[in-house]
Formats: C-alpha cells, structure tokens, sequence
C-alpha cells in the first residue's frame, strides 16, 4: 500500500462528510480499517480518497433512544462488550462481539464496519437480526431506516449507496421472558473468522414458545434467518427434545459453500450442534435462570 498516493480526509461531523462524499464520489469510507486497509493491501480495492468517520462525534455512543437502544456505528465491539446496557439487555450481542478477532483488532473494529462489510462470517450480524435490530442509513438529504435482514443483498453487498452512511443501529428492548444466545464456532480461539455461527432468540408466555428466531452466520451469502425451524417452535411448549427437533431442521436450511475454513458438509454438520447450544441458553434465559458468561 503507498499511502502517498491516497488523501486522507478526516471531517469533523456528519455534515461535513456528506459535503465530502457528494464532492468525492469513488471515495471509500473508512471506519476502524481492519476490513478496508487489508483489503486494499491485498489489492482487492483501491482508493484515491478515504473519507474516515473516526472524529464524528455524532456516530460514537451507545445509549436509549425512543424506548430502543441506539448505537452509533463507530461504537467498537470493545465498547459493547463493556456496555452495561448491552450487557443487561442483549448479552448475546456482547458475546458475539467478545468472541471477536483480538483485543487489539476489537479494539478498532466497529459495529458499523461490521455490518458494511457484509461478510457472511461476520459476528455480529446473527444476534442483531435475532433482536430485530433496525439500521439508519443517511445521506445529505434524507435518512431511511430498515431491518438488518434487508441491509444485506450478497456476500460484500448491501443496499447502501454512493454517498450514503450506516448512521445508527437501533435494538428494541426485548420484551420480559425473553432469551437470546449466540453460538460461532471457528478453528482457534482467537483471530478466527467463523466456520459457522448460530443466534437463536425464544420469548415465553404462559409457559409456550410466543416468538423464536433463529438466524444462521456463515452459511449462506449473508446471514439468513431459519424461519422454518422459527415457525415450527412458535406456539410449543418448550423442552429438550423440541429444541432437537428444531435443531436438525436449521440444518435444511443452511446453504453453505465450501472454503478454506469448512466444507458444506462439514458446516451443515455444525449448524444442529450450534443451533441446539444456542436454543438451550436463550431458553434458559428466557426461564430467568443465571447466565454463565463465556
Ligand atoms: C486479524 C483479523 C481478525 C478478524 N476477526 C474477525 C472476527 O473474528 N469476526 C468478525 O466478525 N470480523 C473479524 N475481522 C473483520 C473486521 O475486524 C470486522 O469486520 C470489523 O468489525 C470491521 O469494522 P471496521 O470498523 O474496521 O470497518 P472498516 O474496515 O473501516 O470498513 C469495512 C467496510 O465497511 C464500510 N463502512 C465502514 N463503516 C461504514 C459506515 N458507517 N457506513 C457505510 N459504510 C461503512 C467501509 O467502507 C468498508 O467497505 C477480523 C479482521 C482482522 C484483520
């Protein structure tokens, strides 16, 4: 990478990088740069202009926000996994974060590079799509706002524009009774992308099953929700051999491909294993029973 041939532009709020992005339309934006710099030294992107979010203000934070948490997409999975609102309401996402790269890489890392990466194997994505997370995408002009299972269109695409910016990521509170895990398994501990990941999220009332979901990482193009298996445990009582049934189900409904990290086989033989963890804890959980943290 030769850093003189790029210009680094560093606007100090959200109006002056719109300004930029209306001015410099084959700019890239830069968040933490631990996809975009690899990338770029890898040469699978180039950039002449890299417009970096790291001095707005206005995309730091995580806080409440019209009864949901909001949190700014240059929040570091550091900072959620420190948060005590997330920790208190959607630990899966605090899990999911902590399971990330290393602590230098998580560091730098945000929530709304993330997401714009659209990596199928991305760690965050699955519990997000499980608390029915909503993200704000913003331009000069107008902002809209949409769910995160439609923000994802392939691997490495998404229905961001030119001169548009992942703003915010908004999660509602879950409602009581409600339990969500997130479940990745990966070849080493640390450093790994996921060879596949499972988010399973089971709400209770009168002792059935009201709402799952179950969203699989790393086996499709993007995350993809199981909403066969989701609709098959809706309505039913919950218990271990329920949740088994369910967990062979999520099988049929992973597409994976093979690569180096895991053959389709191989992927399709995790997502029961991953999907029966996860729909034990969530179900724990939401039966209010302590949470061993991972
Ligand atoms: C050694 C190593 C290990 C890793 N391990 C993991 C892992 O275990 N799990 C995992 O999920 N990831 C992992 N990653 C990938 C990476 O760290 C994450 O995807 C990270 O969250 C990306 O965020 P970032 O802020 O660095 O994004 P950047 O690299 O800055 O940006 C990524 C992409 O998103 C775009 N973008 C960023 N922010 C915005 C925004 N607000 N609006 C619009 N577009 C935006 C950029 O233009 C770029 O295309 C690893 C990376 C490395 C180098």
């Amino acid at each position: 990478m030769i850093l003189s041939e790029i210009r680094f532009h560093s606007p100090q709020n959200l109006a002056e990088a719109f300004k930029l992005l209306k001015e410099l339309k084959e700019a890239r934006i830069a968040a933490g740069g631990t996809d975009l710099f690899v990338d770029m030294k890898q040469g699978l992107i180039e950039a002449r202009d890299i417009i970096s979010l790291h001095k707005i203000e206005e995309l730091k934070g995580i806080g409440k926000k019209d009864k949901r948490i909001r949190i700014g997409a240059m929040v570091t999975a550091q900072e959620i996994i420190s948060s005590s609102l997330i920790n208190q309401h959607i630990p899966a996402l605090a899990d999911a974060a902590r399971s990330m790269a290393s602590y230098q890489i998580r560091s730098m890392a945000t929530i709304g590079g993330n997401i714009s990466s659209a990596v199928p194997s991305a760690d965050l994505p699955p519990s997000l799509i499980a608390a029915d997370a909503t993200v704000e995408l913003r331009c000069s002009e107008s902002s809209r706002e949409v769910t995160l299972t439609k923000f994802f269109t392939g691997p490495r695409e998404t229905i961001c524009q030119t001169g548009e910016l992942l703003t915010f990521i908004f999660v509602p509170f879950p409602p009581p009774n409600t339990g969500i895990s997130y479940q990745k398994f990966a070849l080493r501990e640390a450093n790994a992308l996921a060879v596949a990941s499972v988010a399973s999220r089971l709400t209770l009332k009168d002792g059935k099953i009201d709402r799952a979901a179950i969203v699989l990482g790393a086996v499709a193009p993007t995350p993809v929700e199981a909403l066969k298996t989701s609709e098959f445990l809706s309505g039913k009582e919950p218990s271990q051999s329920l949740l088994e049934d369910a967990s062979l189900m999520a099988k049929e409904e992973a597409k994976p491909i093979s690569d180096i990290r895991g053959s389709i086989w191989y992927r399709k033989e995790l997502i029961p294993i991953l999907t029966r963890r996860a729909l034990t804890e969530a179900l724990s959980q939401a039966q209010g029973k302590s949470r061993t943290r991972k």
